[in-house]
Protein backbone atom coordinates (compact mmCIF):
# COMPACT_ATOMS: atom_id res chain seq x y z
CA UNK A 1 0.00 0.00 0.00
CA UNK A 2 1.18 3.50 -0.66
CA UNK A 3 1.66 5.92 2.13
CA UNK A 4 0.24 9.71 0.78
CA UNK A 5 1.93 11.96 3.67
CA UNK A 6 0.70 15.13 3.58
CA UNK A 7 2.44 18.21 3.12
CA UNK A 8 2.61 21.65 2.21
CA UNK A 9 4.12 23.12 -1.08
CA UNK A 10 6.94 24.22 0.18
CA UNK A 11 8.37 25.78 -2.85
CA UNK A 12 7.01 26.80 -5.95
CA UNK A 13 8.38 26.94 -9.62
CA UNK A 14 5.78 29.52 -11.08
CA UNK A 15 6.91 29.26 -15.09
CA UNK A 16 4.89 32.12 -16.56
CA UNK A 17 6.50 34.37 -13.18
CA UNK A 18 4.10 35.94 -10.35
CA UNK A 19 2.80 39.37 -9.70
CA UNK A 20 3.83 39.39 -6.52
CA UNK A 21 7.66 39.33 -7.27
CA UNK A 22 9.96 41.61 -9.03
CA UNK A 23 12.90 40.81 -11.84
CA UNK A 24 15.65 43.43 -12.69
CA UNK A 25 15.83 44.32 -16.36
CA UNK A 26 19.58 44.98 -16.09
CA UNK A 27 21.25 41.82 -13.92
CA UNK A 28 18.26 39.59 -13.70
CA UNK A 29 17.92 39.45 -9.99
CA UNK A 30 14.98 39.02 -8.15
CA UNK A 31 12.87 39.65 -5.52
CA UNK A 32 11.38 37.97 -3.20
CA UNK A 33 7.03 38.71 -1.97
CA UNK A 34 8.28 40.04 1.28
CA UNK A 35 11.15 42.14 -0.13
CA UNK A 36 9.13 44.18 -2.56
CA UNK A 37 7.91 47.57 -1.50
CA UNK A 38 4.61 48.88 -2.45
CA UNK A 39 5.36 52.43 -1.71
CA UNK A 40 7.79 52.64 -4.33
CA UNK A 41 6.25 53.78 -7.79
CA UNK A 42 9.73 51.90 -9.61
CA UNK A 43 11.72 49.92 -7.49
CA UNK A 44 15.04 49.81 -7.93
CA UNK A 45 17.70 46.54 -7.97
CA UNK A 46 20.70 46.94 -6.00
CA UNK A 47 22.54 47.35 -9.38
CA UNK A 48 20.41 50.35 -10.15
CA UNK A 49 18.14 49.19 -12.94
CA UNK A 50 14.34 49.05 -12.85
CA UNK A 51 12.77 46.20 -11.72
CA UNK A 52 9.77 44.67 -13.63
CA UNK A 53 6.70 42.54 -12.56
CA UNK A 54 8.10 39.30 -12.68
CA UNK A 55 5.68 38.04 -14.75
CA UNK A 56 6.51 36.36 -18.16
CA UNK A 57 5.66 38.04 -21.13
CA UNK A 58 4.83 37.10 -24.94
CA UNK A 59 8.33 36.04 -26.57
CA UNK A 60 10.08 36.25 -23.41
CA UNK A 61 12.13 34.17 -22.03
CA UNK A 62 11.25 31.58 -19.03
CA UNK A 63 14.05 32.97 -16.51
CA UNK A 64 16.69 31.01 -16.44
CA UNK A 65 16.75 30.01 -12.87
CA UNK A 66 13.21 28.36 -13.42
CA UNK A 67 14.53 26.21 -15.94
CA UNK A 68 17.55 24.50 -14.53
CA UNK A 69 14.96 23.80 -11.06
CA UNK A 70 12.20 22.44 -13.00
CA UNK A 71 14.14 20.38 -15.17
CA UNK A 72 15.85 18.84 -12.13
CA UNK A 73 12.90 18.73 -9.98
CA UNK A 74 11.19 17.01 -13.66
CA UNK A 75 13.86 14.38 -12.87
CA UNK A 76 13.79 13.92 -9.23
CA UNK A 77 10.20 13.38 -8.59
CA UNK A 78 8.76 10.34 -8.23
CA UNK A 79 5.24 11.50 -9.73
CA UNK A 80 4.56 14.14 -12.09
CA UNK A 81 0.72 15.26 -12.15
CA UNK A 82 0.29 16.94 -15.41
CA UNK A 83 -2.68 18.94 -15.12
CA UNK A 84 -4.51 21.26 -17.38
CA UNK A 85 -2.19 21.56 -20.17
CA UNK A 86 -2.36 20.82 -23.42
CA UNK A 87 1.24 20.25 -23.17
CA UNK A 88 2.24 21.88 -26.07
CA UNK A 89 4.05 24.88 -24.91
CA UNK A 90 7.39 24.41 -24.67
CA UNK A 91 9.88 24.05 -22.99
CA UNK A 92 7.59 23.31 -20.46
CA UNK A 93 5.62 20.44 -22.39
CA UNK A 94 9.50 18.69 -22.55
CA UNK A 95 9.35 17.76 -18.77
CA UNK A 96 7.00 14.72 -19.21
CA UNK A 97 9.22 13.61 -21.96
CA UNK A 98 12.64 14.37 -20.33
CA UNK A 99 11.25 12.53 -17.10
CA UNK A 100 10.15 9.25 -18.85
CA UNK A 101 13.27 9.24 -21.31
CA UNK A 102 15.78 9.36 -17.91
CA UNK A 103 13.11 6.62 -16.61
CA UNK A 104 13.74 4.38 -19.09
CA UNK A 105 10.66 4.32 -20.76
CA UNK A 106 11.15 5.37 -23.88
CA UNK A 107 14.87 3.66 -24.52
CA UNK A 108 14.47 1.20 -21.79
CA UNK A 109 18.12 0.66 -19.90
CA UNK A 110 19.74 3.22 -21.14
CA UNK A 111 20.78 5.82 -19.17
CA UNK A 112 20.59 9.41 -21.05
CA UNK A 113 23.22 11.93 -20.41
CA UNK A 114 24.27 10.12 -17.49
CA UNK A 115 20.93 10.69 -14.93
CA UNK A 116 18.67 8.21 -14.47
CA UNK A 117 14.93 8.87 -12.90
CA UNK A 118 11.92 6.90 -11.66
CA UNK A 119 9.16 9.41 -12.49
CA UNK A 120 5.31 8.24 -13.36
CA UNK A 121 3.76 10.92 -15.55
CA UNK A 122 0.32 11.13 -14.66
CA UNK A 123 -2.33 13.41 -16.66
CA UNK A 124 -5.20 15.17 -15.59
CA UNK A 125 -6.67 16.88 -18.71
CA UNK A 126 -9.92 17.37 -19.79
CA UNK A 127 -8.52 16.20 -23.48
CA UNK A 128 -5.68 13.59 -24.42
CA UNK A 129 -2.69 15.39 -25.46
CA UNK A 130 0.63 14.90 -27.82
CA UNK A 131 2.19 13.43 -24.51
CA UNK A 132 -1.13 10.83 -24.14
CA UNK A 133 -0.40 9.77 -27.39
CA UNK A 134 3.11 9.40 -27.42
CA UNK A 135 2.69 7.01 -24.23
CA UNK A 136 4.40 9.24 -22.35
CA UNK A 137 2.07 9.58 -19.88
CA UNK A 138 1.01 6.55 -17.68
CA UNK A 139 -1.88 7.09 -17.20
CA UNK A 140 -4.44 9.80 -18.55
CA UNK A 141 -7.29 10.86 -15.94
CA UNK A 142 -10.38 12.68 -18.31
CA UNK A 143 -12.31 15.77 -16.99
CA UNK A 144 -12.02 18.98 -15.43
CA UNK A 145 -8.41 19.32 -13.60
CA UNK A 146 -10.45 21.15 -10.51
CA UNK A 147 -12.77 18.43 -9.93
CA UNK A 148 -10.49 15.55 -10.30
CA UNK A 149 -7.84 16.96 -8.21
CA UNK A 150 -10.11 17.68 -5.48
CA UNK A 151 -11.61 14.05 -5.66
CA UNK A 152 -8.31 12.71 -5.62
CA UNK A 153 -7.15 15.23 -2.05
CA UNK A 154 -10.71 13.85 -0.82
CA UNK A 155 -9.94 10.24 -1.61
CA UNK A 156 -6.18 10.39 -0.19
CA UNK A 157 -7.38 11.62 2.88
CA UNK A 158 -10.21 9.00 3.33
CA UNK A 159 -7.50 6.39 2.64
CA UNK A 160 -4.93 7.71 5.32
CA UNK A 161 -7.85 8.14 7.56
CA UNK A 162 -8.46 4.24 6.85
CA UNK A 163 -4.56 3.60 7.72
CA UNK A 164 -4.75 5.31 11.02
ZN1 LIG B 1 19.88 44.42 -11.15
Amino acid sequence: MVSIERQEARRILEYQGSIHTRRCLSCGSGLAREEVSTDELLPLCKCGAALKYDVVHFKEPIPFDVVRESEEEGLRCNLMLICGTSAEVYPCANRPRMARLHSGGLVPGVDVMGRKANVRPIEVNADATPITYENVSDYLTQGKTGEILSRIVEESGAARKQQS
